[in-house]
């Protein structure tokens, strides 16, 4: 019957729209209820996706400016950023995934209601567009809103001189100059963008390290390379406000000493984290639980305490990932369908599309320190790379942690070249617990950026490195 489906997804972002492909793919009926026009959710529109296509773009930019004449590349009609295409073609991008998933919904007959999502009772859900209202009815509910940018106290986000990284990605004309507050990933993934294009960038961190949830060391090269692009990160530094002052914003910190200091710049963008996104879905109709943080609460099989309401992905616990939202998706779709799948959450990994970029998988340093727990450390350097050398891209290592009494392989952190692509490796070993001596006994293609891992397991294994 029209508008009664056995699931109906609210939120298409990366949780949304897989749990419904795969719920479709599964015989149910399904509906996916999303608030704008476009699917995709914060990752297709807002983060992941332009994010990564500026990122390109600027590399592109920064290494036509700095490497190409070291490679024999001559730009005999010099160099400039036309700033409109530059947006432009990102846009582009964004449009062919959000394309790509309306094309995915029909072909997996998966209905499509725009508006935004209220639960009316533990059955229904209300669908506002426009004043417009439709009901649909429902057996279970797959709750995927994800997530907003969260502020600091004396900062207030205007969306015009106080940014987030959503305006960030849409700029009407290149800045001359940014204080980013916050050295996690969105900061210093927005500091790579606007630095490379000749942005004054300034990062206020208050942690004493770049990306402070990483292993430490991958966090100090991280602010080498970025001081290299002429970023200058202010560590241990505390933001106390910052105002539209008109043309730019000023911005009030306590500075590693202590001391009371002032910045302006055309834009401040604020980078703090991200919060669960509930607002409007009406939660309290169907009495469903929140943690203290806002995000949803679920148990192990990411149902809330609504036996029928699961919840996935940014507005639940966990890493606010695109993959762990899309890995939960599918989850719920199977748990729904009887089966009895599972996500190892040890084993996400985490990567920064800096260049080079950052990845890592399992414990850090730290962790494995404060744990007590015993490891072996390799590492090795991309300086002694015969790919990087070739590629000019020497900055950064792969560092291997084992466990000396098994080689079980703990932990993985990478900056270098490529990381985002050489970590899945370390990851599939991970998960099956082969030994660092599996993993450097199988062969790897030569030369490629992922034979620095079997350096790296050489060294941890107490053996000398073999390879350039
Ligand atoms: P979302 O993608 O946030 O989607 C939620 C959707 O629900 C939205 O479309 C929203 O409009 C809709 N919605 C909310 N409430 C309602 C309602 N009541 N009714 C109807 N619809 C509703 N992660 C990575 O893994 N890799 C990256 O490279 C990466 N880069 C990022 C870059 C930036 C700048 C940002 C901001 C984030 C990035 N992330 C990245 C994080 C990633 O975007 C999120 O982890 C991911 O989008 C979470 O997916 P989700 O499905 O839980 O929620
Ligand atoms: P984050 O948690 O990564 O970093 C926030 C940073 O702000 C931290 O380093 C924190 O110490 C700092 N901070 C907090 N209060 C501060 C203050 N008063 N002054 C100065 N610094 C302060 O959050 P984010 O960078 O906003 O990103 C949000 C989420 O989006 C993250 O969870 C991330 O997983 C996700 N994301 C992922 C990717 C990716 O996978 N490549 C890219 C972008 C965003």
């Amino acid at each position: 019957m029209e508008n009664q489906y056995d699931i109906i997804v609210i939120g298409s972002g990366p949780g949304g729209y897989t749990g419904a492909i795969r719920a479709a793919q599964l015989g149910y009926k399904v509906a996916i209820v999303e608030k704008y026009n476009s699917l995709g959710g914060t990752c297709t529109n807002v983060g992941c996706i332009p994010a990564k296509a500026l990122l390109d773009s600027t590399e592109h930019f920064h290494k036509a400016k700095e490497d190409f004449q070291i490679h024999g590349i001559e730009l005999n009609n010099g160099l400039s950023l036309n700033f409109e295409q530059f947006i432009k073609r990102k846009e582009g991008v964004v449009k062919s995934n959000t394309s790509g998933l309306s094309y995915l919904m029909k072909k997996n007959k998966i209905d499509v209601h725009t508006g935004l999502g209220s639960f009316v009772d533990k059955n229904r859900i209300k669908v506002t567009n426009e004043g417009k209202e439709t009901v649909l009815t429902g057996k279970y509910f797959i709750i995927a809103t994800g997530s907003k940018p969260s502020s600091i106290p004396g900062v207030t986000i205007d969306k015009t001189r106080i940014i987030t990284s959503t305006e960030a990605l849409t700029l009407p004309a290149q800045p001359k100059s940014m204080v980013i507050i916050g050295g996690g990933v969105i900061g210093v993934e927005m500091a790579s963008v606007f630095a490379r294009i000749g942005t004054e960038v300034t990062i206020i961190e208050y942690t004493d390290t770049l990306i402070p949830t990483m292993d430490r060391e991958l966090g100090k090269a991280l602010l080498k390379t970025l001081s290299k692009l002429g970023i200058n990160s202010l560590l241990s530094s505390k933001v106390k406000s910052a105002t539209n002052a008109g043309d730019h914003a000023t911005i009030k910190f306590e500075d590693a000493q202590g001391k009371e200091q002032e910045i302006d710049a055309e834009y401040c963008l604020v980078a703090v984290g991200r919060r669960a996104y509930t607002d409007g879905l009406d939660l309290q109709a169907v009495g469903i639980d929140t943690e203290k943080n806002g995000k949803v609460k679920v148990n192990e099989r990411l149902q809330t305490n609504v036996d029928h309401i699961f919840a996935i992905g940014d507005v639940i616990a966990g890493p606010m990932l695109a993959h762990k939202a899309e890995d939960e998706g599918v989850f719920v779709a199977e748990i729904i369908n009887g089966q009895k799948p599972h996500i190892n959450y040890k084993l996400i990994p985490s990567v920064v599309y800096t260049w080079p970029e950052v990845a890592s998988v399992g414990a850090t340093e730290e962790e494995l320190q404060a744990k007590g727990i015993e490891f072996k450390s390799g590492s090795f350097p991309y300086s002694a790379s015969g790919r990087a050398r070739a590629a000019m891209d020497t900055d950064g290592f792969v560092k291997v942690l084992v466990s000396p009494k098994y080689g079980e392989v703990l932990g993985v952190h990478i900056i270098g070249p490529r990381a985002a692509d050489v970590i899945a490796q370390s990851v599939v070993g991970m998960e099956y617990e082969v030994t660092a001596e599996d993993m450097y006994r199988i062969s790897y293609a030569h030369p490629t950026y992922s034979e620095a891992l079997k350096d790296a397991y050489l060294i941890a294994a107490g053996q000398g490195a073999i390879n350039i």
